[in-house]
């Protein structure tokens, strides 16, 4: 908004500063110029008002004899014009001189005879006095009128307008055209005095003359044609009759008018015609205000902006240019059907100021808004010269001393210090460029382009670098635009079966890499849930190969895919899933069938009671076994993915409860008290009900098997912040510090007596740190040597 009233408030002043030089002479001069060739433009047209002219040309001249006439010829003209009956005679001759007494006797006598009459007279300087040169008084009789025949040419000479009036020593004498319309009684369009009372109140103005052609356009006699007899007298009914001559060098009464386009000068007599046409008609020429023009002119400068800023550039510059010709026609229609002059070079000229105009504006505005981003580019790089000047060469030096100290005297070391050497080349390189180009104050044109090559350097090195990185990766990605183009795939994804260059749908190609499941779902849902979505081990096209799938958003502008080749991991957990089957039938079942062969040996007794012994250690053993194989099925069923968690919310009091009425004789034995607190009952928790049975049984079962006897275990449950924590804490012979995570590793057992003194397979923590994970959880201890341990398992809620 602000934008546009700033545009429009600098248009209204451009509009003035046009209009101002539009006032000037040489702009008055091209004005005038272009007044002519619009109305030329316009055309001739035919006239329609009766007039008629008595031509003294040269024609007559040659018959009649050279100029000036004698009076009585005039005489004898005017008589004859007479015998037609015409509306009006106007006589464009000056008759101030005093002739003979007979010649001026004749022509006196002939305007008295002619009731509509009008005489010329015309202001002339005498002296340095301006004066009326009326005719001889004894043609002004009281029937004749005056009228003043001033062409009033322009100061080009050129004579476009007369004077509806023209006043000298008091009085007023109206135009001669005015006069001779008055005089045939016809009226005169136009209102050019007022009338108070009595009095017309004259005020001499312009009337632009609606020429309508060159010499010749209205119709004529030559006089001596009149005076011979050879025109008919009907000729003249109801005409206005003007005489006057046509003759070149004739009283100089010559003027040049917008149709002389080829030099000739019109003379004053047609000139009258052609203004008695105008008024006749109701023609004449009128001019738009200056205040129109500047109306007009700040349209024209706003439409401009307003253009440029919508179409910038080729078509802004066609409009800008049509508009040239499209005023001219304007012009040219205004003045052909309304008579009206519109001047159009004030507009040409704002088309040839403005346009350059706005171009420079823009050219400034841009240059400042370069100005402004290099500035914040280089508040960016002046921070990094800092950065750099700051940190990073005693960083570069400690590298180097830790790559002389900690690697020996090899190729890697070389190859560390070549590349080194080759960072520290470049980056300094770097350095010098920006302290050379930051470091000055003077900040012209060629410096702007020198900061413009420096940031597009850096951003070219920005973009290769990170290019790079994503060559070196490793796993596939692939990148898809919202519209599911796939805009971008580093060079691992070239390695995969079914590579396409340009594939046609993201995720149709996504389907057509992997075991061809469809991922049109999985796209719209990453796209619209803003979350990235795993799959592990999907397999690849061929069958052979595994990966971990990553769809990934960028925003909501488009998907990264990323593979991860998972196969190794993938054929280790296979071989974990087909150790389980192994160990639990290959092994569980000959154990049965010792374990059975024995039991049965014995029961029957089917051996002598040496045998009896053996067999007791057999039993035992196959039952410590089987004890193990239990243990270790339970952490690889769930590590090898073959148990599924089946998760419930249920009340961990009856959990307990059942836990305790297990294990409770073998605490008894030991004489150890369990205390359990009474609000557990309430607590719930969502978990895989039989899995957490397990694990805490093997905390509880771990607090009797290291406790002493004649102590306490604790059991709390805590419910806060997410998570529900299970604490068992015994009064045993601790755990040191740093076995505190080792005792959580698969068969690691403490070697201390207390552990020694116990049957154990090193599994049941390592179980209980399954499970907790599984879950979400974890589970931690913390000991005091020779006080007691509290394990402590939680579980998100
Ligand atoms: P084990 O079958 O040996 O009990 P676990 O994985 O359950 O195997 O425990 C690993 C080791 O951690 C034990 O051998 C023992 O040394 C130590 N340990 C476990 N629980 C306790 C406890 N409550 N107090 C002291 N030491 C313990």
């Amino acid at each position: 908004m602000k934008l546009v009233f700033g545009a429009v408030a600098a248009s209204f002043f451009v509009a003035v500063a046009i209009l101002l030089l539009s006032w000037t002479t040489y702009f008055a001069q091209l004005d005038s110029t272009a007044y002519d060739f619009t109305l030329r433009l316009a055309g001739p047209i035919s006239p329609t008002s009766p007039t008629l002219i008595v031509a003294i040309d040269e024609s007559s001249l040659d018959r009649i004899g050279a100029w000036p006439w004698s009076r009585d010829k005039l005489a004898r003209l005017i008589e004859r014009v007479e015998t037609g009956n015409p509306r009006a005679i106007a006589v464009d001759v000056l008759l101030d001189e005093k002739k003979s007494e007979e010649e001026d006797n004749a022509l006196a006598q002939s305007i008295a005879n002619a009731p509509a009459i009008v005489l010329a007279t015309r202001i002339a300087s005498v002296n340095g006095v301006d004066r009326w040169r009326r005719p001889n008084v004894r043609f002004v009789q009281n029937h004749v009128r005056l009228g003043h025949v001033h062409a009033d040419p322009d100061f080009d000479g050129i004579s476009r307008r007369i004077f509806s009036a023209k006043i000298s020593e008091a009085q007023a004498v109206r135009a001669f055209a005015r006069e001779a319309l008055r005089a045939a009684g016809l009226p005169e369009k136009g209102v050019f005095e007022e009338n108070i009372g009595s009095a017309d109140i004259i005020r001499p103005q312009t009337v632009n003359i609606r020429f309508v052609g060159d010499n010749a356009s209205f119709r004529h006699v030559p006089a001596w044609k009149v005076l011979e007899g050879a025109v008919e007298p009907a000729a003249f009914k109801d005409q206005i009759v003007l005489i006057g001559s046509t003759a070149e060098g004739i009283d100089l009464d010559q003027w040049f008018t917008p149709f002389s386009a080829n030099g000739q000068k019109m003379s004053g007599v047609e000139i009258h015609a052609n203004a008695i046409e105008t008024l006749y008609t109701g023609r004449a020429i009128a001019e738009i205000s200056d205040m129109l023009v500047l109306v007009g002119l700040w349209t024209l400068v706003v439409l401009f902006w307003w253009v440029d800023r919508r179409f910038e550039g080729r078509r802004f510059y066609a409009t800008a240019v049509l508009t040239g010709p499209v005023l001219v026609a304007l012009s040219w229609l205004v003045m052909k059907y309304y008579s009206v002059w519109v001047p159009f070079p004030p507009f040409l000229a704002a088309i040839v100021l403005v346009l350059p105009g706005l171009e420079v504006g823009k050219l400034v505005r841009m240059n400042r808004d370069l100005d402004g981003k290099i500035g914040r580019l280089t508040v960016a790089a002046l921070y990094e010269r800092r950065a750099s000047g700051g940190h990073r060469r005693p960083l570069q030096l400690e590298t180097r001393q830790r790559i002389l100290s900690e690697l020996p005297d090899c190729s890697e070391r070389e190859g560390w210090l070549t590349a080194l050497d080759a960072y520290e080349r470049e980056s300094s390189g770097r350095d010098n460029n920006r302290e050379h180009l930051f470091g000055t104050r003077r900040h012209n044109s060629r410096w702007k382009l020198d900061a413009v090559d420096f940031f597009n350097e850096e951003l070219m090195r920005f973009l290769s670098f990170n290019n790079a990185i994503l060559a070196s990766i490793e796993d596939v990605i692939i990148v898809s635009n919202a519209a599911g183009h796939v805009v971008y795939q580093n060079p691992a994804s070239k390695r995969l079966e079914g590579y396409c260059e340009d594939p046609p749908f993201a995720p149709d190609y996504f389907t057509s890499l992997l075991d061809r499941r469809p991922f049109v779902p999985l796209f719209a849902r990453v796209l619209s849930q803003m979350e990235p979505v795993t799959s592990e081990f999907v397999p690849g096209r061929n069958g052979r190969n595994f990966y971990n799938v990553t769809l990934s958003p960028i925003a909501r502008a488009g998907v990264v895919l990323s593979m991860h080749d998972a196969t190794a991991q993938h054929e280790l957990n296979q071989a974990k899933s087909d150790m389980v089957s192994l160990v639990s039938h290959e092994l569980r079942t000959p154990l049965t069938s010792i374990r059975g062969y024995s039991d049965m040996l014995l029961k029957y007794n089917l051996v002598q009671e040496k045998g009896k012994e053996f067999l007791a250690t057999i039993i035992d053993e196959s039952s410590r076994l089987n004890q193990l194989i239990q243990s270790f099925l339970d952490i690889a069923y769930i590590e090898s993915g073959r148990q599924k968690m089946t998760k419930s919310e249920f009340e961990i009091g009856p959990v307990f409860k059942d836990m305790v009425s297990i294990l409770g004789p073998a605490a008894a034995e030991k004489e150890i008290a369990i205390e359990m607190p009474a609000d557990m009952e309430t607590t719930r928790v969502l978990a895989d009900r039989l899995l957490l049975y397990q694990a805490l049984t093997n905390l509880v079962t771990n607090a009797i098997k290291y406790s002493p006897p004649r102590t306490t275990i604790r059991i709390g449950v805590a419910n806060g912040s997410g998570r529900v924590r299970f604490q068992i804490a015994d009064q045993g012979c601790g755990i040191p510090a740093d076995e505190a995570a080792k005792i959580f590793e698969k068969f690691y057992r403490r070697a201390n007596k207390e552990t020694r003194e116990q049957t154990g397979f090193g599994l049941g923590l390592a179980f209980v740190k399954e499970v907790a994970t599984r879950h979400g959880g974890d589970v931690l201890v913390e000991s005091t040597m020779g006080e007691g341990s509290v394990f402590t398992l939680w579980i998100p809620n």
